[in-house]
């Protein structure tokens, strides 16, 4: 009888002690282990750099939706807790996203995050450029020189290694091709608008977003307003975007693709310039679709406006 209660009690502490693992269990996150590190990003450009850079080692969290304007943002719940549980968080810098109602500078501060710790800026050692030469107002969109783009991957992977020094020769050579890939679409992208007349090379757009690319390949950037946080196509924008169209031989306009298209519609009709396409500046292209890798969407970009001031 003894023996009998003594298993029976045996047998009740382990069952018991199996249904208490068991409503204790939940995955484990292995402190250190490089294939949980989070990452968040401002933009889906960046999205891309770093996902080229870490492969599938981490989760990658990008803040702006594809399609819409990284200047001004109203951060969701999701993104405030994304940012406040992530190991390294990525923004371009130069004023794009600390402008305006400067909504990543808030949405860091109530995460706890900090400048040099996890908050990197991916433009860090790029030469800027300014609006209207003002050089309170950097100009945000150096990406747009694959150059630039280039310093911003190297950026990444250096602040990727530094929290991951394990994984550093994977990182390093998945950048290293990602970076042999813009190089040649670079380099051919410089001999490209050699054909085109001067009077020809104008790059008319509605955002002033192509300072660094017209300076790149060899275009004068032409547009509607300067930078998207202004007012956007007043009357005195459209007639001196119209002069300086009509002192030119430009045969086409172009327009982006995270702003509206009505001013430019404008510009159209008054000039009797066709739109000839739309371009990524602020934003790929959604997932699976035409421009949604920093690589595709400057072969879109360049291509397209060579065909268009071929005309
Ligand atoms: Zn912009």
């Amino acid at each position: 009888m003894l023996k009998r209660l003594g298993i029976t009690s045996l047998l009740l502490a382990a069952v018991t002690g199996f249904v208490l693992w068991f409503v204790n269990a939940k995955p484990v996150r292995v402190m250190g282990d490089a294939s949980t590190m989070r990452i968040v990003t401002t933009n889906s450009i960046l999205e891309d750099m770093t996902e080229q850079v870490v492969g599938s080692r981490a989760e990658v969290y990008s803040i702006v939706p594809r399609g819409q304007d990284p200047h001004e943002y109203e951060p969701k719940p999701s993104d405030a807790q994304a940012t406040a549980a992530a190991d390294l968080i990525f923004h371009n810098g130069l004023k794009l996203e600390t402008g305006g109602n400067g909504w990543f500078t808030k949405l860091v501060a109530n995460a706890g995050k900090r400048d040099g710790k996890e908050v990197f800026a991916a433009s860090e050692g790029v030469t800027a450029r300014y609006v209207n030469g003002d050089k309170q107002s950097p100009d945000p969109h150096a990406w747009l020189d694959i150059a630039n783009g280039i310093r911003y991957i190297k950026n990444i992977t250096a602040a990727v290694i530094d929290k991951d020094p394990a994984h550093a020769k994977e990182y390093q050579a998945n950048a290293d091709a990602y970076i042999a890939k813009l190089t040649k679409l670079d380099q051919a992208a410089k001999k490209q608008f050699a054909d085109i007349p001067a009077a020809k090379k104008l790059l008319v757009t509605s955002e002033g977003a192509f300072q660094y690319f017209s300076a790149a390949y060899d275009l004068t950037p032409t547009f509607i307003w300067a930078i998207n946080t202004e007012s956007q196509g007043t009357p005195e924008q459209l007639r001196t975007v119209l002069a300086k169209i009509d002192d030119s031989d430009v045969p086409v306009l172009f327009v982006e693709t995270s702003v509206s298209k009505k001013a430019m519609q404008k510009v159209s009709q008054e000039s009797g310039k066709p739109i000839y396409a739309t371009l990524f500046t602020d934003s790929l292209a959604k997932k699976g679709q035409d421009g949604d890798t920093y690589l595709t969407m400057m072969q879109w970009n360049l291509s397209h406006i060579h065909e268009g001031l071929a005309q």
